[in-house]
């Protein structure tokens, strides 16, 4: 059996690890003491602490649905729910998500303004925007676009979306016509499309319990921060180990200086310019609400959303108090996120943080070409990259999952 090394324990190094076992002898390896990458958690004064993010999952593809479901016992270890969430808006009024749906629910002056702007958007076309503050503006109308859209990607993304190019948002982006959101609205139809509309959740342990199980039965090394892939011409030293085959699970940025005996022929220059985003995760308590996400456009406070994770599941709270996960775009200090809990909605009472420098990158419009001429060559070597830093690219967990069963396949 030839030997493959695997860097990274997340979702996406455990998904390969698990595919290949069978295969080949596998190794793990994690610089940290506990699998799980982005989805870890860990246990704060009785309250789940999704360190980053508040991870929920589903999933579009039949075939990562049934990978992962042969890992879970889907009735006894999740609970099902339906997304209930709402735009809290400065004023106090909370408009239920996906705010185009709803227009109904604004004054009567905005939703003449809104009707009016989509009538002449389907008359004129919406296609051909050029960044996302053009994509806004024609798939919304100028209307809802200042009223939300705008400030609440400015502060998810600090810089001006005119700046943003669509490439890396493809997939990700709500596509509704001007005729579904009329109809949505005149019929009061509540948005299925999306793929978190419903979404599983684990009963105990949060999005940990997914990466505890998916690592049982891996031969992985924890606390290995790899700094250096050696090729020989044949084999890959990794750790002072031999492999035949090395995938990379962790991040391209890291990737220049550790690679030794490729001949890149200039396809890791990109790497160097890659933007990305950090997420400051705040766990609180706050006050009993029915929401799962609350989406935060206003000024007066920096955080874009408070994902109520104890609404997620029971077992999330410490006894007689609702804890949620609220998130601020990049690096926030303690002293700053307390000032900004004191102006946000439902009382919210800071009890932990954690910055995660890595969480959304960022792509401009030669990434996708540039990670792919990269993989191609690495491929000669038997190198292969998979993972939402690896790729560079906006996976969520499942995606993740289905991008790594798709490498295997090729393997
Ligand atoms: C705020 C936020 C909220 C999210 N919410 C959801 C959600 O609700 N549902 C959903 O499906 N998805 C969600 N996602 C996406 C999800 O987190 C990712 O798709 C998934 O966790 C990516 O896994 P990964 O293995 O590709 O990367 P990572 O989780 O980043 O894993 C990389 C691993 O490699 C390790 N590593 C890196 N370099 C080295 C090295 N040199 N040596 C050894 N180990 C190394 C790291 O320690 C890490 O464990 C969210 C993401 C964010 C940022």
């Amino acid at each position: 059996m030839e030997r493959i090394a695997v860097i990274g324990a997340g979702v996406s190094g455990l998904t390969v690890a698990n595919l290949l076992k069978h295969k080949y002898i596998v190794k793990v390896f994690e610089k940290e003491a506990v699998p799980g990458g982005l989805i870890r958690c860990r246990r704060v004064q009785g309250n789940l602490f999704h360190i980053c993010g508040g991870h929920i999952f589903n999933s579009r593809r039949s075939d990562v649905l049934d990978w992962f479901w042969a890992h879970f016992d889907r009735e006894s270890e999740f609970l099902k729910a339906d997304r209930n969430s709402v735009v809290a808006f400065p004023d106090g009024r909370k408009v239920p998500y996906p705010v185009e749906d709803h227009v109904y629910l604004f004054p009567e002056e905005t939703q003449k303004k809104v009707v009016s702007e989509l009538v002449e958007l389907a008359s004129k076309g919406q296609g051909g925007a050029e960044n996302f503050e053009e994509f806004l503006q024609k798939r919304f109308g100028r209307t809802l676009y200042e009223l939300y859209f705008k400030p609440y990607n400015e502060k998810v993304w600090r810089r001006p979306l005119g700046t943003v190019p669509l490439s890396w948002l493809e997939g990700k982006l709500p596509m509704p016509s001007v005729q579904e959101i009329l109809f949505n609205n005149i019929n009061r139809v509540q948005e299925k499309a999306f793929v978190h509309s419903s979404f599983w959740y684990e009963k105990k342990g949060g999005s940990q319990f997914i990466a505890d199980r998916l690592s049982e039965s891996l031969d992985i090394v924890y606390g290995a921060d790899i700094a250096s892939l050696s090729f020989d011409g044949a084999k890959w030293t990794v750790a002072g180990e031999l492999f035949d085959v090395v995938v990379f699970c962790g991040n391209l940025k890291d990737l220049p200086q550790m690679l030794h005996g490729v001949d890149a022929g200039g396809r890791l220059d990109f790497i160097d310019g890659l933007e990305y985003h950090g997420t400051t995760s705040v766990l609180c308590t706050i006050d009993a609400n029915p929401y799962s996400w609350v989406y935060q456009p206003g000024h007066e406070h920096k955080s874009h959303r408070i994902i109520c994770t104890g609404n997620f599941a029971e077992s999330n709270n410490a006894p007689g108090k609702l804890s949620a996960s609220i998130e601020f775009t990049d690096d926030i200090s303690k002293e700053e996120i307390i000032d900004n809990l004191s102006r946000m909605p439902f009382h919210p009472e800071y009890i932990d943080h954690n910055y995660s420098r890595y969480t959304y990158p960022i792509q401009d419009a030669h990434t996708r070409e540039q990670v792919a001429a990269l993989k191609d060559m690495l491929a000669g070597y038997r190198l292969y990259l998979s993972g939402r830093f690896a790729d560079w690219e906006y996976y969520n967990m499942d995606v993740a999952m289905g991008a790594a069963m798709d490498l295997c396949k090729t393997l």
